[in-house]
């Protein structure tokens, strides 16, 4: 059965939520399709259900640094089995809830993969839904395949998120935002845990002075950071897994309960039939021009993880990219993402945050810029918590006092990072910033003295 609406978005995440509403608020039908339960990665499976994961391991982390000043945290422990129940509050819900919105809205919802069988066509099930103005694509990311023995084996962040019970030792493969912060929730859970990251950069799209301090406060938790250990097989070993890598000092042999993919995500677009619609695409994503269209069927546009731009695989730029597509099809073709000054947060505990350029990116670019570093441990924002690992580096072009860029790491780092978005995207230098009377003692009033 063949049905018509003026746009077909495949996917159900924040990108595809926020193109099909404005659509819908236009007057346009809408159908929206996705395979798994309804609400996208970052409400079900990143953002919000790690957060709540984090907020817990925080909380235990605050009274055990208080510990000899003045809190008591004998017996303190995450309950994980009532942690994962209290995070399903949040998750379980959701579908539904969203559902009921998008059909209060008027918004067709077809549960089941979406594949192209024609430039206009995109089927689901037995049916076709034909689009008569767009067709978007939201499809997201999934886990890359990496060559290792044994790859069966290594479980998602999907389901560590969703793990019933923590097993006593836990090894991630790979050194990014994702085994991070995994890695920090499950050290304080109490498991024993490693990481193995390919080269000796972990986090590296991150300050990579602030990086090292991160790690060396992530190994002081007891996590075993193995760097330039590049792992080649995984084996079931009695109840456990055998990990095996090579590293700069020979074979390294790990073994654990389980075993934990932070090896990276890519565009998850293979299901589509790409060709069929006539799609173009890579390794990267799907290929669109500055207004975010495909280059080769102008009726689909791309928006989210699953679009070749330059944007961060981040929520905030899946809703500005979903925000541009709707206004380029409602409107015709006339915005163009600006991709500077978007913030990202490594949320460990303590965070780890940046903004805008790193020093080798305005190096790269020819920018005059004086770089701003410092050791923010002895400040009383960070020893009134028993913090010892926290610093900034804040890169400002002295001719214009423009911000280029902000790296914090230490308590608080992820909301202090917002200041500097704000300030860097609405042009705000570096001097009217110190012009504004913050309320104190906050993380907020410690910005002006990140830069002079
Ligand atoms: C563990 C984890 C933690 C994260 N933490 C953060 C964070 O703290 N902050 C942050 O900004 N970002 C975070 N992210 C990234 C963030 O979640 C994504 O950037 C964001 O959700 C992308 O949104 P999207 O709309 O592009 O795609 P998604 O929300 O991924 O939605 C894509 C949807 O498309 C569906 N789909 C795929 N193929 C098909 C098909 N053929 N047919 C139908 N449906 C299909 C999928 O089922 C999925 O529901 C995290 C990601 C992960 C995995």
């Amino acid at each position: 059965m063949t049905q018509t609406f003026d746009l077909v978005v495949i996917g159900s995440g924040t990108a595809a939520q926020t193109v099909a509403s404005r659509c819908r608020s236009a007057g346009w039908t809408v159908a929206m399709v996705d395979t798994r339960p309804f609400g996208g990665t970052c409400a079900l499976r990143g953002c919000d259900p790690k957060k709540v994961l984090v907020g817990a391991a925080a909380a235990v982390d605050a009274a055990r640094l208080l510990s000899g000043k003045g809190i008591r945290p004998e017996g303190l422990a995450i309950d994980w089995a009532d942690l994962i129940r209290f995070k399903r509050a949040f998750t379980d819900p959701y579908p539904a809830k969203l559902q009921a919105r998008l059909a209060r809205e008027g918004i067709v919802a077809f549960q089941n993969a979406g594949r192209f069988v024609s430039p206009t066509d995109v089927a689901v099930g037995e049916s076709v839904l034909q689009a008569r103005r767009a067709i978007v694509i939201a499809t997201g990311a999934r886990p890359a395949e990496i060559p290792i023995d044994g790859r069966e084996h290594l479980i998602t962040s999907d389901q560590f998120l969703d793990l019933p019970s923590l097993p006593s030792s836990v090894t991630f493969v790979g050194g990014g935002y994702i085994s991070f912060e995994f890695a920090h929730v499950a050290a304080r859970a109490g498991a024993r845990v490693t990481m193995l990251h390919r080269d000796d950069r972990p986090l590296g799209e991150f300050d990579s002075g602030l990086v090292e301090r991160l790690v060396s406060r992530t190994r002081a938790l007891g996590v075993d950071v193995r760097l330039n250990a590049d792992v080649r097989e995984i084996r079931r070993a009695d109840s456990a897994y055998r990990i095996s890598a090579t590293g700069h000092g020979g074979s390294i042999v790990i073994d654990a309960d389980l075993v934990v993919h932070g090896a990276g995500r890519v565009p998850d677009i293979d299901g589509l039939a790409l060709d069929a619609g006539g799609v173009r695409s890579s390794r990267d994503g799907i290929a669109v021009n500055q207004y975010l269209q495909s280059v080769s069927n102008p009726l689909v546009y791309a928006a989210g993880d699953c679009a070749d731009t330059d944007g961060p695989a981040l929520t905030p730029v899946a809703a500005y990219e979903g925000r541009v597509v709707a206004a380029n099809v409602l409107e015709g073709n006339h915005i163009t993402p600006r991709y500077e000054a978007i913030p990202s947060v490594v949320f460990t505990v303590p965070p780890l945050a940046r903004m805008g350029l790193r020093e080798e990116d305005a190096r790269a670019n020819g920018m005059s810029f004086v770089s701003h570093r410092d050791d923010t441990s002895t400040w009383f924002s960070s020893r009134r918590v028993g913090e010892t690992c926290s610093g900034s580096n804040v890169l400002v072009e002295p001719e214009s006092g423009r911000i280029l860029g902000a790296h914090v790491l230490g308590p608080n780092a992820d909301e202090t990072i917002n200041l500097f978005a704000m300030a860097s995207r609405a042009g705000i230098t570096a001097d009217r910033l110190k012009e504004v009377l913050w309320a104190y003692p906050t993380h907020a009033s410690d910005t002006p003295h990140m830069f002079g």
